[in-house]
């Protein structure tokens, strides 16, 4: 999301003929986009922002802005420890920016944000809805993001159209939880419905969505997964917890059952589907055999990928008001541990059996010298080819296979 953002910004700002440098104490602007899901990514954004600090005093007319999530409703305390920041902006409100560029420092601001997109690659990110009504008890994003809104469909598809005729393949439609899109729009229209208007635009390749609530993906959705040529069988759900005591402090709002219940559907509904999730361990009262049960989880469902994090306390939840972290540094630390060696030899497992067969890859650039792409489940590949173009779907055959990325040649 915060990605999407920043160069939505930043296309915002090329309209007013600024252009980007690639150094914080030369640039005349500097935009801080701030990440606070975690307590380390504040302290880094606190860190940064300090930093810039000497170069302000240095040069006073330099404006310094701070975006993103770390930026709530009310800026008060904010303002007091960082007095040096000239622009507080909450995520996706680029309005405070470019209303002090027009009063401060001269730029006729007017049509800037009109069609502001991603920067052009051959895949990109649109945001879709922001904010989220969930309230998981551990999760800032609804008091820093706020509620549910959804773009318009017509809006959605516009910007991709505008999109294609840059270049773009390939669109990954976000949202913290992407699957209630469209709830709080006029006709009741949703996430699949979005699927099948996208799924018409001719230049259009491929689309991805994320991230994945268990309660909000419904069959209507399932099926436009399986019915749609352009929609990639590739699913994000995360599961946060494999214990039911857990997952209800959490606030999660479904069980274990109901969880493994749902994937079991994906499975049998949509041929050839990926799946990946996202797990804490250690959050507030974990037992040990409370852990197990998410460790079951993983070595049950076999997951293409699993995102892990010990839990850590953020300020202003309901967990931090109302709950205890008191499960120890170590523990948690051995629990990811287990979580990581377990995903490893699994998705060893899932990789080595992709040896010899063949994928369809979209490349989308070099790394190191080598082209690289992704196939239809968002699996990682290099090519050992060279005569290869940017933006092109070539059929590859695995040669190599590694439970990060796996390696090929074109066929
Ligand atoms: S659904 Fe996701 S974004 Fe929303 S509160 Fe829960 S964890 Fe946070």
């Amino acid at each position: 999301m915060n990605k999407a953002d920043s160069d939505r910004l930043e296309s915002a700002l090329k309209n007013l003929g600024l252009s980007y440098i690639d150094s914080r104490n030369e640039a005349d602007l500097v935009v801080l986009n701030t990440c606070v899901v975690r307590q380390n990514a504040e302290n880094k954004a606190v860190g940064t922002l300090t930093s810039l600090k000497p170069s302000k005093i240095n040069n006073p007319e330099k404006v310094i802005a701070l975006m993103g999530c770390m930026v709530g409703p009310k800026t008060d305390n904010l303002q007091k420890q960082f007095p040096y920041v000239d622009v507080f902006m909450q995520p996706q409100q680029f309005d405070p920016l470019i209303n002090f560029l027009s009063e401060n420092k001269g730029f006729d601001t007017d049509g800037c944000l009109a069609n502001v997109t991603a920067a052009p690659s051959i895949a990109t990110f649109i945001p879709i809805i922001h904010g989220c009504d969930k309230f998981c008890s551990f999760c800032i994003i609804p008091y820093r993001r706020g509620r549910e809104t959804s773009r318009t469909i017509e809006d959605i598809v516009n910007e991709t159209k505008m999109l294609v005729q840059r270049g773009v393949k390939e669109i990954t439609l976000l949202g913290q939880n992407v699957d209630s899109y469209g709830h709080d729009l006029a006709g009741s229209r949703n996430l699949a419905d979005l699927f099948y208007e996208l799924n018409e635009i001719n230049e259009i390749e491929r689309i991805r969505f994320l991230t994945s609530h268990p309660n909000d993906m419904d069959d209507s959705i399932i099926e436009a997964i399986n019915d749609l040529d352009k929609v990639c069988e590739n699913i994000n759900l995360p599961f946060q917890a494999g214990n039911n005591d857990v997952l209800k402090t959490m606030r999660r709002g479904y069980t274990n059952e109901e969880y493994r219940a749902l994937i079991d559907k994906i499975k049998y509904k949509i041929s050839n589907v990926t799946l990946t999730t996202d797990l804490i361990v250690g959050f507030c009262g974990e037992t040990d055999k409370q852990f197990q049960d998410s460790l079951n989880l993983i070595e049950d469902i076999k997951f293409d990928k699993v995102h892990s994090a010990a839990y850590s306390t953020r300020t202003g939840t309901i967990a931090d008001r109302k709950m205890v972290d008191d499960v120890p540094d170590d523990v948690k630390k051995d629990r990811l541990t287990q979580i990581n060696e377990s995903q490893e030899k699994i998705v060893t497992k899932i990789n080595k059996n992709l040896l010899n067969q063949t994928f369809e890859v979209l490349i989308e650039g070099k790394k190191e010298d080598k082209w690289f792409g992704r196939n239809r489940n968002d699996k990682l590949i290099f090519l050992d080819d060279s005569d290869i173009l940017s933006g092109e779907t070539v059929n590859v055959k695995i040669n190599k296979t590694s439970p990060w990325y796996l390696n090929g040649a074109k066929i």
